[in-house]
């Protein structure tokens, strides 16, 4: 099977080095998570779940812009909405009305949300939830797990940390999703220091629960289980007279209407939403209780050019009604279910499930690989993806399912994965040096102390 012409897209990105920094706006789009050499690097236009590339070569698409388009891409209903609201203007000199209708619709779904402010990236939400964390407790430091974005005050735990001041990376502490001992730690050496708890409710496992009689997870089928992980930290936080904050950038709007936090039964303090808002138009959001937010209003900062712009807001609006309409988060349960476990399948099939296997919630599942005797995890990523590329298939290792990814698609994934796992398990039997099946540059960690999606960055 021939290798994707790239030509053009090779072409584009030597023009863009000489004058763009690093080559690409969004680290996770550039050539470094995508193997150089035989992936495409630009993309030209999507529709739907397809994405057509410079050279006109067409993909299903698994990354979907890094996770927003959970509609798919140019969806007719947010084009018309969008369009609409451009023949009127999208940035104004006071107010507008959408800023309102929008809230109101937060305010109505999202469980925490009592008062809303917008931004436009996921990092506005999250830094501007700390912000408000601090201000409200007097205190300065912050326990996290997961990302939460490129500012200082997160990024300076991380490898990426030149340019930060150090005193950012003395107030960050990590701790480990569903091990709550963890966390109590993180309050123990810090008493009465920390301000809050950011965390993405969910990335890869569930959340551990805690009741007998809830086991096999019911809680999230019954929504009536008050003692998983993410209880045990809201009670953690309560304790310590901290905040927390969800960063509910991604699984917003994907595990049900009103977040994670509507699926799995536990309100914080403060949300960040960001990424399935608007469907790919510019837009996030700070939701929380009325009693922090409304520091917004005049104690604490938060005001820039394109607060409120109208696109964004104009989609958030088209984009929050759809999803309810078409009852979008119980469509990606359902199809998601039906591709990670006929993926595990597959993967069993061909014997390898003991370092490959497809995890987490099937709305955003995850396919985590592990070394695998001279195998390095890199080398397997970097082949399955150069595989799945050669037939179609545009892939990251994570699955950001979209409503426009139906059962033909999701088909024609499968058998491209079934005949890449056919190829490894032969490279794998006959002790094959994988390094030579490779035709392109590995692909590389975003952060180098990522040691797997839970953990993510434990530098402490
Ligand atoms: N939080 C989470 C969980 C994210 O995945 C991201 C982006 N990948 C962010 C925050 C930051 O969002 P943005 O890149 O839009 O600033």
């Amino acid at each position: 099977m021939k290798k994707p012409k790239i030509t053009n897209s090779n072409k584009l990105y030597n023009k863009a080095i000489k004058i763009i920094p690093g080559g690409s706006q969004t680290f996770s789009k550039g050539p470094s998570q995508f193997t150089n050499n035989f992936a495409p690097k630009y993309l030209k236009k999507g529709k739907g779940c397809k994405v057509w590339d410079e050279d006109g070569n067409s993909y299903i698409d698994y990354v979907m812009g890094c996770q927003p388009l959970i509609l798919g891409y140019s969806d007719k209903d947010i084009n018309n909405a969008v369009n609409k609201q451009l023949k009127n203007g999208s940035t104004f000199s006071l107010m507008n009305r959408l800023e309102i209708e929008v809230a109101e619709l937060l305010v109505k779904h999202i469980p925490s949300a009592e008062m809303v402010r917008f931004g436009k990236n996921g990092g506005d939400a999250t830094t501007i939830a700390i912000k408000i964390a601090r201000a409200v407790t007097k205190k300065q430091k912050i326990a996290f797990c997961g990302y939460h974005g490129w500012h200082d005050w997160f990024i300076a735990s991380t490898d990426k940390s030149n340019g930060i001041p150090k005193f950012n990376d003395d107030l960050i502490y990590s701790f480990e999703y569903n091990n709550i001992k963890s966390l109590e730690s993180v309050f123990k050496k810090n008493k009465n220091e920390i301000a809050c708890v950011i965390m993405e409710p969910i990335t890869v496992p569930e959340p551990k629960c805690f009741t007998k009689v809830c086991k096999n997870n019911s809680c999230k089928i019954n929504k009536v289980c008050r003692n998983n992980f993410l209880h045990k930290v809201r009670k953690v936080c309560k304790e310590n007279n901290a905040l927390l904050i969800f960063d509910e950038v991604v699984t917003g709007f994907r595990y049900s209407i009103g977040g994670a936090q509507e699926y799995y039964n536990v309100t914080p303090d403060l949300t960040a939403l960001a990424k399935g808002i608007s469907n790919g138009v510019p837009l996030s959001a700070i939701v929380g209780k009325k009693k922090y937010m409304s520091l917004l209003g005049d104690d604490v900062f938060f005001s820039f050019t394109y607060g409120g712009e109208c696109l964004g807001l104009a989609a958030a609006k088209a984009c929050i009604k759809k999803l309810i309409k078409k009852k979008v988060p119980n469509y990606l349960q359902n199809i998601g279910s039906f591709f990670q476990s006929n993926l595990n399948k597959i993967i069993k099939k061909y014997k390898m499930d003991s370092f490959l296997s497809c995890d987490g919630h099937p709305c955003r599942s995850v396919f985590t690989i592990k070394d695998f005797k001279n195998y390095k995890n890199l080398e397997i990523k970097t082949f399955i993806q150069q595989e799945l590329f050669r037939r179609g298939i545009l892939w990251a290792a994570y699955h950001s399912l979209s409503y426009m990814h139906k059962k033909k698609d999701i088909q024609k994934t499968l058998n491209a994965f079934d005949e890449t796992f056919k190829i490894l398990s032969k490279i794998i039997k006959e002790k094959q040096n994988i390094k030579l099946k490779i035709e392109g540059d590995l692909v590389s960690p975003v952060f180098r102390k990522v040691s797997d999606f839970n953990s993510f960055i434990n530098k402490r």
